[in-house]
């Protein structure tokens, strides 16, 4: 059989590079046997008996967000649209054109609230990821080929494919499964759903924007490490309807975790560096994480590196006395220097303050209270809704001690902590406030209006 060599050419619309032949480049191989791997395309004779409009490629012209043909009432969708593609492609110009169809039925509008989908590649940060060739599979060789009809590519062995297995970067891109939609029993997920501009007339708005959490990479003293984690994530690790079933493990081995340190005011307190205010509910919550800890390892130990403790609230001081006493928790007075990984283990480096000596402990895994901080837009919803923010960055009241729910514009209000960090009891206090505040404000725009029959 003849050859000639290619070289590829500029892309085409469809962003192909077709291939060009490169004269005086033949060459010639003998076979016993030549496979013709015969190419596609779409048998359109009927398609033009019906009127229906062709693209110049030669395929089904649609309108890329109802799939409906040139004709009205006609949809189409797959390789007869796209040129040769994907199985799961065609499907999902299925249940497109299925859609369609069904709005058409009922009367409704094909386009609203439709667009076309656009693959979107998630950013990632791949810092740390090892970079491996993809594993080959098993092949015949072409004498065992040659007499029979075995499969020639074979399957991985299972510790290959488990190794092939760990290079998905879990991107987390969806492949539309929907195996979230039938486990989820509130059926709250609906994979149809696009964004929708809507607009209410409204006589008051009450910012309930809350806070995030500083990020973990921004303590120069913490190495990253999959066994240092955020508070929400050993939160979630202890909770019973977590991703764990309440049961505690290592993310990096999978192990019950015997040691545990809980560092207090990371990145809060620390004018110099990140935040210069106290974020007022960390203290709590690393005595009620170490407490559930406690319960769901009785054999582990709870080691927590505090400044000061603050125990501001209802019955706060008696909680904290009984976590010492009772449930064993360790507090250390001092702050950490270091916190790096030694083979297995983990290693914080502090001082304790009130000793003066220098203290040393080897963990299973460390929790960070980081500082809070305002939620992500809130500059831009500020500037949006026309009111002020403080000099942390959270919203600003009108007076802190006497109109605390109060934004500094007239019928803006805030609930919880977007105003400043604060915890749930607070926050509820501070809604029921609003609401208040809200219908003494409406009360007001009422005055004077009558009734009219
Ligand atoms: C690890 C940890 C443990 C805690 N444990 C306790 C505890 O045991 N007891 C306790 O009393 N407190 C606890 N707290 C504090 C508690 O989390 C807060 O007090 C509470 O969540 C604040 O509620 P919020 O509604 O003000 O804000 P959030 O809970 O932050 O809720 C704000 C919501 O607004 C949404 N949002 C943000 N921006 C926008 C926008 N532009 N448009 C629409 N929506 C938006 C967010 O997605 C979020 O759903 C804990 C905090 C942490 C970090
Ligand atoms: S489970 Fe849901 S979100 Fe995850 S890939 Fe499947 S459809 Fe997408
Ligand atoms: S509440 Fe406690 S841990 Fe949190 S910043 Fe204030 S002092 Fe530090």
């Amino acid at each position: 059989m003849e050859f000639l060599r290619m070289c590829l050419g500029e892309p085409d619309e469809g962003g192909r590079r077709k291939p060009i032949p490169l004269k005086g480049t033949e060459f010639q191989v003998e076979a016993d046997l030549v496979i013709a791997a015969i190419g596609q395309a779409p048998e359109l004779g009927w398609a033009r008996d019906l009127g229906l409009e062709l693209t110049e490629r030669g395929t089904l012209k649609v309108d890329p967000v109802t799939l409906e043909t040139s004709r009205p009432g006609v949809f189409a969708g797959g390789d007869v649209v796209t040129g040769p593609r994907s199985a799961v492609e065609a499907m999902a110009a299925g249940r497109r054109a299925a859609e369609s169809i069904d709005r058409l039925l009922r009367g409704e509008d094909l386009r609203e609230g439709r667009e076309v989908p656009e693959a979107k590649v998630p950013e990632m940060d791949l810092r740390g990821v090892e970079e491996r060739p993809p594993e080959r599979p098993p092949t015949l060789s072409p004498e065992e080929r040659r007499a029979d009809f075995r499969e020639v590519e074979l399957p991985f062995d299972p510790e290959v494919a488990v190794k092939e297995a760990k290079r998905c970067l879990n991107c987390a891109g969806c492949c539309e499964c929907y195996s979230c939609e039938s486990a989820c029993e509130a059926q709250a997920i609906d994979h149809a759903l696009v964004d929708r501009l809507e607009t209410y007339e409204v006589g008051a708005i009450v910012v309930a924007t809350g806070y995030e959490l500083l990020p973990k990479g921004v303590l120069g003293e913490v190495e990253e490490d999959p066994d240092v984690l955020d508070p929400l994530q050993f939160e979630r690790l202890l909770c019973p309807s977590g991703p764990t079933g309440g049961k505690v493990f290592r993310p990096s081995d999978g192990r019950v975790p015997k040691e545990v340190v809980f560092i207090h005011c990371c990145g809060s307190r620390d004018p110099e560096h990140h935040l210069p205010y106290c974020s007022r509910v960390c203290c709590m919550y690393g005595c009620k994480l170490g407490v559930l800890y406690r319960h769901a390892v009785p054999e582990g130990r709870f080691y927590l590196f505090y400044m000061d403790m603050r125990t501001d609230g209802k019955m706060y001081e008696e909680f904290y006395q009984r976590a010492a006493s009772e449930d064993r928790l360790v507090f250390l007075r001092g702050r950490v220097a270091k916190v790096f990984r030694e083979g297995e283990r983990l290693v914080v480096w502090g001082v304790d303050t009130l000793s003066g000596r220098r203290i040393e402990v080897a963990c299973d895994l460390v929790v960070l209270a980081l500082g809070m901080v305002p939620s992500p837009g809130t500059a831009e919803l500020a500037e949006l809704l026309g009111v002020e923010l403080d000099e942390t960055g959270f919203f600003r009241e009108a007076e802190r001690r006497l109109r605390p729910f109060e934004s500094t514009r007239e019928g803006v209000f805030l609930a919880g902590c977007c105003q400043a960090p604060k915890d749930i009891p607070e926050c509820v206090a501070q809604a029921a406030g609003c609401a208040a505040k809200v219908m003494a404000f409406f009360a007001k725009a009422r005055e004077g209006l009558r009734e009219v029959a």
